[in-house]
């Protein structure tokens, strides 16, 4: 396709602006020539396919469309189009803090964050983190995030995290949660029944809404009970880190289980470190498991249990938990997330002194675990997840003619959790919106994000201290001893190797 030929094709100079482009609001547009991954039910793959959004809905997909007059048309020749990734765990105000924990175990991660330095965030703080992590989100192909959002110390600070979610042009779920009080507490409070009612009470599919918290094994009286009446009362899900070592254990399940609180939009984070008896309990309440693949093979929450939630049935989805190690980027996770699962049949076939010769885990399953695994989980699969007419249009275009990696184009979800990453997304339209075209963001004030995270990296690092700022990012090292060797080894210019 020749689409410069277009009257109607699109373009203009990277960072001209929305109008420039010609992808003004409002519009309808057509991704033309692409390679499609509907992740449909039957995951039907097209070739040299269209897909048509008109106002904030896809409606039509297929070969050479039709389409309606004044069209912006987008050549996605080269190019994959797939659903709007959607990642369900990810504590988006520690984005404030990018990289600082990369060498941390959970262990430093909870004293920094629970014990020493999470009190410190102030609501611009949450404000800061949240709104950098949204637009990051969105220009990585991340169309629907779950804002884990668990240092709302007050509601000022719970005001200020949904108010940076409903700046940025992406879709949001606020999963409201206070580690500095016990959930039976924060969620008794007048003032967090107000909040609720204030920014919650009319339907709106780019701002959801659940409840965070965990169920740690410290009390059998079991009173995060009062916690999940108050779900239960809202009529909105719980979201809990389940099977995390040593912190959340079957004990929590056990209990959510006899008290019937578990329920389809239940979303377990992690949902690693858990006996057969729990896997049991979740899939026959049918909830789902939110992975992060790359937290819980760093930080050790327990092996990415993929390997295991596949045999018991239980649905998946894949996030990225926090900046201060990793980055909004489901590419990550959907590489990370298959490599694990493959490095774990491989291992437990090698301890049977077995060879797996074929994969079960394939690239497709993971590709659909970061778009429809997620819609399933948050109670949106009428609403996104797949490209198909009638679901809201959230797009990615993967295409990058710069790119060496851009071909050949052979296995296309090989190619998407492989080949591809976050340099790769051309075009991000959200809602029927367009927010990042030509891989540049359209309408997310980033410059705004750098000036309020320069405050509050200058507040927080004044807090800490130079010491307790330094000593926080570069935890000690344990002595590692090389073994005796019982082989000696000398080399001599002349002589050559001997022994
Ligand atoms: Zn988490």
């Amino acid at each position: 396709m020749t689409a410069a030929s277009s009257p109607d094709q699109v373009g203009g100079q990277p960072g001209a602006g929305l109008a420039a482009t010609g992808l003004t609001p409002g519009r309808p547009i057509v991704f033309r020539n692409a390679t499609v991954l509907t992740m449909d039910d039957a995951h039907h793959v097209l070739y040299g396919a269209d897909v048509l959004i008109t106002g904030d809905r896809i409606t039509a997909v297929g070969h050479g469309l039709q389409v309606p007059e004044g069209t912006a048309e987008i050549d996605a020749t080269g190019g994959i189009l797939m659903p709007g990734m959607i990642d369900t765990h990810r504590h988006m105000w520690q984005t404030a803090m990018r990289g600082y924990g990369a060498d941390w175990t959970l262990t430093q991660y909870f004293v920094w964050n629970y014990l020493q330095w999470g009190k410190s965030f102030r609501p611009q703080d949450i404000y800061a983190g949240n709104l950098l992590s949204a637009i990051e989100a969105i220009d990585a192909g991340v169309t629907t995030s779950v804002d884990w959002s668990h240092n709302l110390q007050t509601t000022e600070h719970a005001d200020a995290a949904a108010d940076a979610l409903q700046e940025v042009p992406g879709r949001f779920v606020l999963a409201y949660g206070n580690i500095q009080a016990a959930p039976w507490e924060w969620s008794a409070a007048p003032e967090f029944r107000d909040f609720v009612s204030r920014r919650f009470s009319g339907g709106n599919d780019m701002l959801g809404f659940q409840m965070a918290f965990d169920v740690p094994p410290a009390s059998p009286e079991f009173p995060e009970k009062a916690a999940f009446e108050v779900a239960r009362d809202l009529g909105v899900p719980v979201t809990t880190h389940a099977g995390v070592w040593k912190v959340t254990t079957d004990e929590g399940i056990r209990l959510m289980h006899e008290h019937g609180f578990m329920t389809p939009s239940t979303i377990y984070v992690h949902a690693a470190s858990l006996s057969a008896d729990s896997y049991h309990r979740i899939a026959a309440t049918g909830g789902h498991a939110s992975l992060s693949t790359e937290s819980e093979q760093s930080a050790g929450q327990g092996y990415p249990p993929t390997w295991k939630l596949r045999q018991h049935g239980i649905g998946v989805s894949l996030s990225m938990d926090t900046s201060v190690w990793w980055s909004a980027d489901l590419f990550s996770a959907m590489r990370a997330t298959l490599s694990a699962d493959r490095a774990r049949e491989h291992l437990e076939a090698h301890g049977k002194d077995e060879t797996v010769t074929h994969h079960r885990l394939r690239a497709e399953q993971v590709v659909d675990w970061a778009t429809r695994g997620g819609a399933r989980a948050l109670g949106m699969d009428s609403l996104t997840g797949s490209l198909e007419p009638g679901k809201k249009a959230d797009v990615v275009l993967i295409k990058n003619d710069a790119s060496p990696v851009m071909f050949p184009l052979l296995h296309p979800y090989g190619h998407v959790v492989f080949q591809a990453g976050r340099g790769d997304v051309h075009t991000v339209v959200v809602n029927g919106r367009v927010v990042k075209y030509d891989h540049r963001l359209v309408g997310a004030d980033l410059g705004k994000a750098r000036q309020v995270i320069e405050q509050t990296v200058d507040y927080l690092r004044g807090e800490l201290g130079p010491d307790a700022w330094n000593e926080g990012m570069h935890p000690e090292i344990p002595e590692t001893r090389v073994l005796d060797n019982p082989y000696t080894y000398t080399y001599t210019e002349d002589q050559g190797p001997a022994s």
